[in-house]
């Protein structure tokens, strides 16, 4: 008798058709991955901060935004620019959702206080926790509280009454779909109002005035203007740590948008031209969250201590 054997050839035969033309080990794959890994990834996406931080130090734009690192802590000069603005953005949310979208004269000057108290002392647990540090020597935290105090009643003071009855379109909005030399600008919107048919962008600042808030409002101008389509569009920084004259307005020409977009085309080609992302070291390593990972940070600071208060620095490292 004989027996039909036609179905185990059909599986041989397919077994052979599925076999991979390049077969490699499990050990292989994980260090092709990993050349991978470490080769400079091409740029699609680019972000005001994003280039200053590539510009304060390469390594530290690898781990922040290549590697995605995991950070070692927060520097409180950050969590204190956090707070600020979180407490901002929830008095606009809320006179979005109760006062029907139109900035009121505000009655109570102090009316940031409880939410301070609030996220001051959360601040002062992540502090004890060790997941914020203050990095100044001989420092507590009380100079933040009264930095973060001053940054709010200064807002209160001087920028809250130029928004009277201006109509909010949007808080903490993102910049939609906006490109510059095929690059995906990312970036936030701290608040967007309009008043007499003209949109008004805002942004606050809890640091000191930096060379690069120029480019900075370039980029959230033409953004706004592609996002929201206003023929007047104004971009206003707010320096909320200062006393005098706290703003500076913004309008750009539409040749300005060509220099932009040259300049945003010449810094991805520098990104994209590295073989290795460099450590430039500076006194900046002290804030730097990735520095337990940076032999380099950490032999600079064996020999530089970190300044005190007095001695202003220019914290430029992108949180
Ligand atoms: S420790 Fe200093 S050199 Fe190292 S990544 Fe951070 S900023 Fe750059």
């Amino acid at each position: 008798m004989s027996t039909d054997l036609s179905w185990l050839k059909r599986k041989q035969r397919s077994k052979r058709v599925n076999k991979p033309f390049l077969s490699v080990t499990p050990t292989e794959a994980r260090s092709f991955c990993a050349i991978l890994i470490d080769m400079p990834q091409k740029v699609t996406r680019l972000s005001a901060t994003k280039i200053s931080t590539f510009e304060q130090c390469a390594k530290y734009y690898e781990f922040q935004y290549v590697h995605r690192a995991d950070r070692s802590f927060t520097p409180v000069e950050w969590e204190v620019g956090s707070i600020v603005h979180s407490i901002i953005a929830k008095l606009f949310r809320q006179i979005r959702d109760k006062q029907r979208g139109t900035v009121p004269k505000l009655g109570n000057t102090e009316w940031y206080r409880p939410l301070l108290t609030d996220a001051t002392s959360n601040l002062r647990l992540q502090i004890d926790e060790g997941l914020v540090r203050i990095i100044r020597p001989d420092e507590e935290l009380k100079p933040y509280e009264e930095q973060m105090n001053s940054a709010l009643a200064t807002f209160t003071a001087k920028a809250l009454p130029l928004l009277e009855d201006h109509k909010i379109v949007g808080v903490e909005a993102d910049l939609g779909q906006f490109h510059l030399d095929a690059i995906q600008m990312d970036g936030r919107l701290d608040l967007i109002t309009q008043s007499g048919g003209n949109l008004f962008v805002h942004d606050w600042k809890t640091g000191a005035r930096r060379d690069e808030d120029a480019r900075q409002a370039k980029i959230y101008y033409f953004a706004s203007k592609d996002k929201y389509r206003q023929p007047a569009t104004t971009f206003t920084l707010y320096y909320l740590a200062e006393s005098g004259d706290i703003v500076a307005s913004y309008t750009f020409g539409q040749e300005q948008r060509a220099v932009l977009s040259t300049e945003i085309a010449d810094i991805a080609a520098r990104i994209n031209a590295l073989d290795t992302y460099q450590p430039r070291v500076s006194v900046l390593c002290h804030w730097c969250p990735y520095r337990p990972q940076c032999d380099e940070g950490n032999a600079h600071m064996s020999s530089h201590p970190a300044p005190c208060r007095k001695d202003q620095i220019d914290l430029g490292l992108g949180a």
